[in-house]
């Protein structure tokens, strides 16, 4: 039994390798001091080669629950056949399911709880609907709230997922966009939501975000989040409950513009208007029209004078063939 001994720095950065080579023990348990985080590994020999100092150390073993990776591995198959994807959010479990399902519910509830513990709602997922994206759901088991808070990224996200939008899937998205950040930058975000964006690049970089949100209930939670954050957060957060299409306006230009569009909205012409350099602009786009769709854009840097690069990246399935896409645009500087 061995574990490699990193820098908690660059913790995160080797989990990465350590998975992508296939040699992390997921059966035993991280072991962490104040400088450094001790990750159990399966092959000492990889390890080596890899050049990451090992030490002879038994990690703890997981408790059995924690290792069942899936419900297939739990729940009878014309159950799990007919369920969607899980999503937890906080203590919130949520899941595609048909009605009659819901006879069903604790069994299922007993799966969901060896997976995770934590949870104490189980919700049956419905559609995003009207201009604030709020989804609808059923609360189905346990207790019946839908307010809860996420951990992401390093930050603590509090929502009500009956009055406002949260998706847990863009956590990785929301990294890489972090990572794209330097420290220095202003940045804006329009379609800001309860300021999961804005958390997590505020927690990585010192940077002075202008964030957007009409929803009276986001804005609410945003500001709360805001101070739930306090101490994690480096870069300062600036928000402004109003209409994108009136707000942005009255606002100067910004370093980077983030706009995580609701879906059916066009604001492109006036989120490229407020950038400098960066533009990140979410939209739903067929796999067939993705093109169309760069060209739009480069089309519209065209008409506000702006020469750009255009790249056009899928962050997530939306339905069949319909994906929910980003496009990086980078403007010259010398237009
Ligand atoms: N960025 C957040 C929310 C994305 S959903 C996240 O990723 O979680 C889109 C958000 O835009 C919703 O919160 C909705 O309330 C908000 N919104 C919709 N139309 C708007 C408008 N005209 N002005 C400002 N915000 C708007």
């Amino acid at each position: 039994m061995a574990v490699v001994k990193v820098p908690k720095k660059k913790a995160r950065e080797i989990l990465e390798i350590l998975k992508k080579n296939k040699i992390l023990d997921g059966k035993r348990k991280a072991l962490r001091d104040n400088e450094f985080v001790y990750f159990p590994i399966t092959d000492i020999e990889k390890a080596k080669q890899l050049n990451l100092e090992i030490l002879p150390l038994d990690a703890p073993r997981r408790p059995e629950r924690q290792i069942y990776k899936n419900l297939e591995d739990l729940l009878p198959k014309n159950i799990v056949e007919r369920l969607g994807r899980l999503d937890i959010v906080g203590d919130i479990a949520i899941l595609t399911m048909p009605e009659d399902l819901k006879e069903k519910v604790r069994e299922i509830a007993n799966a969901i709880k060896k997976l995770y513990p934590e949870v104490r709602v189980i919700a049956r997922r419905g559609f995003h609907e009207g201009e604030f994206r709020v989804r609808r759901l059923e609360v189905v088991w346990g207790e019946n709230r839908l307010e809860t808070v996420h951990k992401e990224n390093g930050v603590l996200i509090k929502v009500d997922l009956s009055k406002v939008f949260f998706n847990p899937r863009m956590k990785g998205e929301r990294y890489r966009i972090a990572q794209l950040v330097n420290d220095g930058e202003k940045i804006l975000i329009p379609f800001a939501g309860v300021l999961p964006y804005a958390l997590v690049i505020a927690r990585y970089k010192k940077v002075d975000i202008t964030a957007v949100e009409l929803n009276p209930e986001a804005v609410k939670l945003g500001y709360e989040n805001i101070k739930l954050n306090e101490k994690r957060l480096k870069g300062r957060i600036n928000l402004i409950k109003g209409d994108v299409f009136e707000v942005l306006q009255k606002l100067p230009e910004f370093d980077r513009v983030i706009s995580p569009t609701p879906k059916g909205v066009d604001a492109l012409s006036i989120v490229l208007s407020k950038a400098r350099k960066f533009l990140h602009y979410y939209d739903f786009v067929h796999e067939d029209e993705i093109e169309v769709f760069k060209k739009r854009i480069v089309e519209e840097c065209r008409l506000q004078g702006k020469e750009c690069t255009v790249n056009v990246k899928k962050i997530a399935d939306y339905k069949p063939h319909v994906y929910k896409v980003c496009a990086d645009v980078e403007i010259k500087q010398n237009h």
